[in-house]
């Protein structure tokens, strides 16, 4: 059966070229970069020019990488060991709209004492900037951001988030796991303090990610171990992930000049075609400044559910939402943060393309959603009350 993957903000295909790079360091170049034979001297020479790698491609300085298990990890260890950092100041800044690395640490701050805004976005997943201002306080001790979001690819505008937070000397943390690889992201212009990155998402496996710590910010070890990693996180190296992660990187930086136009196009094909040919759809922040991978929509009178069983029975892999949340009938916290009607949200389906992705597999799914759409509105009650409604 022909499979048309279409669901890149979940996860992507490991590219061959870095399984390639990967390989050697299971089976030959095996050793503990920290032991001093040959062995280990070449696993940690590895580790060092894939954290160059990793450097360039965020234009940031080698010993500004530290590497991670995962964009979760490097959430985590960003806001509590800033925390951890500064324990006289109570109040953390963040988003309704984060993903659940951010977003689930919420309650448990919240119930260690912490005071947490959240700030709003307008309906088209914009970010409230005079919310940001007025929540600043000489108490606040971290503002974590997004830099896009996964469910709707709306990106924030983190040069003015750091004008803002940086003119009030505060700690600046953005999760940049949508981000990078997608959209340049130049950390020597871009004053944030710390950035999250996940391997998986831009064609390296899963199981590996990065953490970027500005020079001079404070933050507290997350990892207590090993002086691996200049003692911010104890363990040793994942040498080959490390790696793979070096060689994604290096291809992200080489494509950035062509491939998210290449995607842009491809995006925006689907999204015209879907408009064209089903009627009663929305599209969840249009009006923003989005990804150019990653269209997400609301079917209205239709299961978002369904139609992603549907969908998948015809070979096509999409999500309803982020992976996280999906397998709750619950419509995400980042559209009921949005104010999209719940009857709408209920029928959000997010399509996010990658490098593997053709013209030919867009329309494809052209060809096989509009006849699943219909179906599926065939046997909703709703639909049905609708079309009497308006015959009446
Ligand atoms: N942050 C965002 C915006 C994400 O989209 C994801 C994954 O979907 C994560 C964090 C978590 O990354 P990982 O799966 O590497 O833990």
């Amino acid at each position: 059966m022909k499979v048309v993957y279409m669901d890149n903000n979940a996860t992507t295909r490991v590219d061959p070229l870095v399984v390639q790079e990967m390989i050697p360091f299971f089976t030959e170049t095996y050793g503990n970069p920290s032991s001093m034979h040959l062995v280990g001297a070449r696993a940690q020479k590895a580790v060092a020019r894939a954290r160059e790698k990793v450097a360039q491609l965020l234009n940031a300085h080698p010993d500004e990488i530290v590497f991670t298990s995962c964009g979760t990890e490097s959430d985590n260890a960003a806001i509590r060991g800033v925390l951890e950092a500064s324990p006289e100041k109570r109040h953390l800044v963040t988003t309704r709209v984060e993903h659940p690395a951010v977003w689930n640490q919420i309650p448990y701050l919240r119930q260690k004492g912490y005071r947490v805004t959240e700030l709003r976005v307008d309906r088209e997943g914009r970010l409230d900037l005079e919310h940001l201002k007025a929540s600043l306080t000489d108490d606040t001790a971290l503002v974590s951001i997004m830099f896009a979001n996964n469910e709707t690819g709306v990106i924030f505008p983190l040069e003015e988030v750091a004008q803002i937070v940086k003119a009030r000397g505060i700690v600046l943390h953005t999760d940049a796991v949508q981000a990078v690889g997608k959209i340049p992201v130049d950390l020597s212009k871009l004053p944030v303090d710390l950035l999250s990155m996940s391997g998986h998402k831009i064609h390296a496996p899963k199981g590996i990610g990065v953490l970027y710590i500005r020079r001079g910010t404070k933050i507290a070890p997350f990892m207590i171990g090993g002086h691996q990693e200049k003692g911010r996180r104890g363990g040793t190296e994942n040498v080959p992930y490390i790696v793979g992660l070096g060689k994604a990187a290096e291809i992200s930086q080489q494509e950035l000049s062509k491939e998210p136009m290449r995607l842009q196009g491809l995006r925006d094909k689907l999204e015209q075609g879907i408009l064209e040919r089903i009627p009663r759809v929305l599209v969840n922040g249009k009006g923003a400044d989005r990804l150019p991978n990653t269209l997400s929509c609301c079917f209205e009178y239709v299961e978002g559910e369904s139609l992603l069983l549907l969908l998948s029975d015809s070979g096509i892999c999409a999500s309803s939402g982020s992976a996280c949340t999906s397998g709750s009938l619950e419509p995400s916290h980042v559209l009921r943060a949005m104010g999209i009607p719940y009857t709408a949200a209920h029928g959000s389906v997010r399509f996010s393309l990658g490098r593997f992705n053709t013209e030919e597999e867009v329309d494809f799914v052209l060809e096989n959603l509009p006849g699943i759409v219909e179906r599926l509105r065939q046997i909703s009650p709703f639909w049905e009350k609708r079309a009497e409604g308006s015959k009446g």
